[in-house]
């Protein structure tokens, strides 16, 4: 069976993780201070925050904006539940929005679903295909629409308007205009899951990058301390001579990172551009160009003049096929050896959030995207003889199907 997508895991990163073991330091501590500078380097953002995974950091970044009851925030209905969960955790409510054919939130309809109770807009990079963010980031600044914004605390007073929230769970590595994702809008948070690009089992990192009047790096002072329980100071410092002393600032969470975690993150992340970014570049053209051929195939677009995917996952598009045929060209697929996906089932189609009252009928794009889907593998141990025997098996299940 060939699997979807496995952590990429060499000798190199299990040594840098028994130097960590064998350190005597194993938690938050010297090597998670240098992922973030690393990642910070990396995405070209002003401060970078890690945390143990995107969701608890979605959430951070949510409850340090005040986001709370009474609220409102803008969520594509096609993106895994974490991008919606956590704006329910804070007891706001979620307004799905529509996707284009990129799978991508329209920014059209969130113009249309902005309120006088809008406080964030979450973005999210389906696929590691960077959302337009110079039409998102000129949206939240027109006048008509901060004229609507209504501060509710300190941060949005200073802010002024609607935050941009972005879910780059997908993109560490895509580009727009020649910028990373992580320094294209205010703040972008990035996955280490097990099945992301980047992997530290798990975790997450929080680009940190707001206009002024803020200053992003006591916002990361403070968020360190409030994602460590409000503990004015973290275990590490704590140990140092005499620095025993510490107080608790406000109820925080308990969202650090691991020195354990870091150490993977920070072998990945040295050789991210030049290994695993050209490998998986290399298996999107391979079925790019193998699936060309077929007049039911419709290719994801994960290459233009302003835009560089991270090349996350591969979503081919079956072109004029129902949802249950869909389906069955999937149990074909598994049935010759591989595993396939589907990214994702839209978050109306989930039982929490249709007994909420979402209706699916209202997001006709996000449903022909999931319909028609099949999510390929793509990952880095993935050969070209592997990357053969999906396409061949994929071609056959579909076209078995379709006759
Ligand atoms: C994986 C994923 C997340 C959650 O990431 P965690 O690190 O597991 O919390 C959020 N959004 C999207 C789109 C994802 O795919």
């Amino acid at each position: 069976m060939i699997p979807f997508s496995p952590p990429r895991m060499d000798q190199k990163i299990i040594d840098e993780v028994i130097d960590t073991l064998k350190s005597g330091w194993i938690t938050t501590g010297p090597k998670v201070k240098r992922f973030e500078e690393n990642l910070t380097e990396f995405g070209g953002q002003k401060a970078t925050l890690c945390v143990s995974s995107a969701s608890s950091g979605l959430e951070l970044m949510l409850r340090w904006f005040g986001v709370q009851e009474g609220d409102e925030v803008i969520v594509p209905a096609y993106t895994y539940s974490a991008t919606a969960n956590v704006v329910v955790h804070c007891g706001a409510k979620v307004v799905f929005v529509d996707v284009g054919k990129d799978f991508n939130i329209d920014v059209k309809a969130v113009e249309k679903a902005i309120t006088d109770k809008t406080k964030v807009i979450m973005p999210v990079d389906l696929a590691g295909f960077p959302c337009d963010y110079d039409d998102l980031n000129r949206l939240v600044q027109r006048l008509d629409v901060k004229a609507k914004f209504r501060a509710r605390t300190e941060e949005q007073q200073r802010l002024g308007r609607i935050l941009i929230l972005s879910d780059a769970a997908h993109s560490l590595g895509g580009i727009y205009k020649g910028k990373r994702t992580g320094n294209l809008t205010d703040i972008t948070v990035y996955s280490f899951h097990a099945v992301k690009n980047l992997t530290t089992a798990e975790g997450g990192a929080v680009c940190l990058n707001l206009p002024e009047p803020f200053d992003n790096s006591a916002i990361y002072s403070y968020l360190r301390i409030k994602s460590l329980h409000g503990q004015s100071k973290d275990a590490f410092s704590k140990v140092q001579i005499g620095g025993w002393k510490y107080d608790i600032t406000e109820p925080g969470y308990k969202f650090n990172m691991t020195d354990i975690a870091a150490a993977m993150g920070l072998v990945e992340l040295a050789r991210y551009d030049s290994d695993m970014l050209v490998r998986r570049k290399h298996i999107f053209d391979a079925y790019s160009g193998a699936f060309a051929e077929y007049s039911w195939a419709e290719l994801p677009v994960y290459e233009t003049s302003d835009k560089k995917s991270s090349y996350h996952v591969f979503l081919l598009r079956i072109r004029d096929v129902s949802e249950r045929r869909r389906d069955a060209m999937i149990q074909k697929i598994y049935e010759k050896g591989v595993t396939v996906n589907v990214h994702f089932i839209p978050l109306p189609m989930m039982t929490y959030y249709k007994n909420a009252g979402y209706n699916m009928a209202q997001f006709p794009g996000s449903y022909d995207n999931y319909s028609r889907v099949i999510s390929l593998p793509v990952y880095y141990d993935l050969t070209d003889e592997q990357v053969q025997i999906v396409i061949n098996v994929v071609v056959e299940s579909v076209e078995e199907t379709l006759t």
